[in-house]
């Protein structure tokens, strides 16, 4: 059986007092979710702590939204595994399209990030996807079976989460069709080693549009953005039918 996973990525939103109000607001309406839906909340690194302290006991787990390749050093602005699990972190983000697209992150650097992650138990969540320009060009299939080849080299497929977020479905409204994700996430499965790694689909998933997401038999869940800083709109999302 393949685990569901659905994360909420906050990006740069959120202080730490607008986290805790949304906790208030979204943990009651977990009460009937089934516990095989793993929840997960990647909120900016200053929220991790007074998170950390308000799920603990609760069946949310904790996400980063990054996470550097060495345990400590001269890196400013970066964070180290130890930074992450001393808090209670579980799953943390690398290769992001925004860290690809904005802060240079190569196929190198996600590689070394995802090795790390896993160095310090913690379970990465892999982005890869393509941009319009290469969709329409028909090198959708070939762009992310290079992602795949050179992010993965090393990385313990058994401890792994994928998320497919096709570039021009995030943050745009333009959801990729449900059967064309899950074709896409069918390719990227036929690439792995290990069977049951859960894959998600990311790109501008909403309450309107996860129960049909969630129908197709390929994909494992959500990864969220925009939706996922709203409780009720996170929570319909997470509570799909
Ligand atoms: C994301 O940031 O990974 C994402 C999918 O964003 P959105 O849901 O806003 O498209």
């Amino acid at each position: 059986m393949r685990k569901i996973v659905i994360a909420g990525n906050w990006k740069m939103y959120k202080t730490q007092r607008e986290s805790s109000e949304f906790l208030q607001a979204f943990m009651p309406q977990l009460e009937s979710t089934p516990q095989e839906r793993e929840v997960v909340l990647c909120p900016p690194f200053t929220a991790l702590s007074a998170m950390s302290t308000s799920l603990h006991g609760s069946s949310v787990q904790l996400g980063a939204q990054n996470i550097h390749w060495e345990n400590s050093g001269a890196y400013t602005g970066e964070i180290s595994g130890e930074m992450l699990t001393e808090l209670g972190v579980r799953y943390a983000i690398v290769g992001h399209s925004e860290r690809r697209q904005y802060f240079g992150e190569t196929d190198e650097t996600v590689n070394k990030r995802l090795i790390a992650a896993q160095r310090h138990g913690l379970i990465p969540i892999l982005c890869v996807g393509e941009t319009k320009q290469e969709r329409d060009a028909d090198e959708t299939e070939a762009l992310i079976s290079n992602q795949l080849a050179k992010d993965l080299v090393g990385v313990d497929q058994k401890k792994l989460v994928i998320a497919y977020e096709p570039i021009w479905a995030i943050g745009t409204g333009d959801t990729c069709e449900a059967l064309e994700a899950n074709r896409v996430i069918g390719l990227i499965r036929s690439q792995l080693k290990v069977a049951d790694v859960p894959i998600q689909y990311g790109g501008s998933v909403k309450p309107n549009n996860i129960d049909e997401l969630m129908s197709q038999p390929e994909i494992d869940g959500v990864l969220v953005g925009g939706a996922s800083l709203e409780p009720d709109s996170f929570a319909r999302i997470v509570n799909y039918k």
